[in-house]
């Protein structure tokens, strides 16, 4: 039963109500919900959302593989967004701020855990960003970053530096800090051998992060074509797993091993790769690790078994501030809300370049329209008006110096560098014309498509189909030759 006392405390906190992608259950995929949010309070933060990392907890919690949740579930806590508003007593963030959220929104503040900034191992009051007991709404879960907006405590809410991509910072919410913390916990500097065990979500930035910490940084892998996408993450060195003679060969050398495989498996073999008080610390798997520990392997070398889970907020924000130096980002695919379920089955069979990331400001909006490059071409014969958003790398490669200069000599209509919004808004301010956003692929030119519906551009749509199928309408694709 719901005490008065907490009843009465929630019928005094105003809420208002924003857009999320919510489960009803384990098996009904993620589809669009109205959630309430409560108004922000003196020590609260207000974000707008801009991207949310898709990470493997977030269908675990879905599937109640952790345990019962309470439905609807809002997942996502790989969060970036822009502070929109801050209550009377916060001090360490200001609107307009680039600001992301993590895996808790809460703890107790007084623990020894938590004295000691270790936030993450409170035993005493845990608030999960999605399906905990929401302190704040009683009565209510909290909800998580698969949603237009947030209020956060400001103590949870961190600096993201703006010289990173910031779709691709937010997997360091939780990916990044996973794998982060235990490198700085054993010591990942110079001087220093770290292997990697599975590069994936969690284990390419692992490899980033050693790297930049001047560890020597070796790759595990069972699978030999992964070789150089590994050595091109950062890796000094890949060793193949399956591979006994190489195995044998780096033997007892290594000081530090952090291992993200998410499933049982066999620990001996790294184990073994130790050198004297190596550490082999277990990020990934939650579940029981059946197959037997050889004991001689952990006692002939005074060698440790550690596990350890996402970071602290001080060490949080480290790591940001450390990516942000380092030009450290996840690697991933951007999707629109709409392909969630799809992305979800892809995760489900290991099938993403590392990380999906949702741009959160397509949860309910309408989406732009994709069409042929043939369709673009005759689009613009009909007056259409072309926005090219090829990234300004392009410009460089193509020998080409300023944007004025490409315009110019392409007779574009406007040329944009991704994040450039402002600029485009001034650009169409005094025409009506339909149009047509092209970029290299549907990534770049989709969400361009659609901030420009979302802000009042009728008629957007975006073109399928790279410089090729440019070429081949008739549309200005000489770029890059
Ligand atoms: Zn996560
Ligand atoms: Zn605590």
């Amino acid at each position: 039963m719901v005490s008065q006392g907490a009843t009465k405390e929630y019928a005094h906190i105003m809420t208002f109500t924003t857009l999320a992608l919510a489960a009803d259950g384990p098996t009904t995929g993620l589809s669009l919900h109205e959630i309430e949010r409560r108004e922000v309070g003196p020590g609260d933060v207000r974000i707008e959302i801009s991207h949310s990392g898709i990470c493997h907890s977030d269908i675990h919690t879905i599937n109640g593989d952790w345990g019962p949740k309470p439905y609807p579930v809002v997942p996502g806590h790989e969060i970036i967004g822009r502070v929109t508003e801050v209550g009377a007593s916060v001090t360490a963030h200001k609107v307009g701020d680039r600001v992301g959220v993590g895996v808790i929104v809460g703890s107790c503040g007084t623990c020894g855990e938590c004295s000691r900034g270790l936030q993450q191992y409170c035993g005493n009051g845990l608030v999960w960003t999605f399906g905990s007991e929401d302190p704040h709404m009683p009565g209510h879960t909290t909800h998580g970053g698969y949603s237009r907006e947030i209020v956060t405590e400001e103590a949870f809410v961190y600096r993201v530096p703006e010289n990173l991509d910031p779709a691709g910072a937010a997997p360091l919410l939780c990916a990044g800090i996973t794998v982060f913390s235990p490198l700085k916990t054993w010591g990942a500097s110079a001087g220093k051998k770290v292997g990697v065990v599975g590069i994936g979500g969690l284990g390419h930035l692992a490899v980033k992060f050693s790297h930049a910490l001047g560890a020597q940084t070796v790759g595990f892998t069972t699978s030999p074509e992964k070789e150089a996408m590994i050595l091109g993450l950062g890796a000094d060195e890949v060793v193949l797993s399956s591979d006994a003679a190489a195995m044998k060969a780096s033997e007892g050398t290594f000081d530090l091993i952090i291992d993200t495989v998410p499933f049982s498996h066999d620990l001996n073999p790294y184990l073994n790769q130790l050198t004297v008080d190596g550490t082999l610390v277990v990020v990934g798997a939650l579940v029981p690790i059946t197959e037997p520990l050889i004991g001689g392997a952990l006692i002939s070398k005074r060698r440790r078994i550690a596990g350890s889970v996402i970071g602290g907020v001080p060490e949080t924000q480290e790591m940001l501030d450390f990516a942000g130096e380092h030009g450290i980002t996840a690697d991933i695919e951007f999707i629109r809300a709409d392909y969630v379920n799809q992305a979800y089955e892809r995760v489900i069979a290991g099938d993403v370049n590392f990380r999906f990331v949702i741009d959160a400001t397509t949860i309910g909006a309408p989406a732009p329209e994709l069409i042929s490059a043939q369709e673009a071409a005759d689009r613009v014969a009909a007056g259409a008006l072309i926005v090219d958003v090829r990234p300004e790398r392009f410009l460089t490669e193509a020998g080409v110096n300023t944007l004025a200069t490409w315009v110019d000599r392409k007779n574009m209509d406007a040329y944009f560098t991704p994040g450039g919004e402002h600029y485009l808004a001034e650009a169409l301010a005094d025409t009506d014309r339909e149009v047509v956003v092209m970029c290299g692929s549907i990534k770049g030119s989709a969400p361009m498509a659609q901030w420009l519906l979302e802000n009042g551009r009728a008629n957007v749509s975006h073109v399928d189909g790279g410089f090729d199928a440019w070429r081949e309408a008739g549309l200005p694709s000489s770029l890059v030759e």
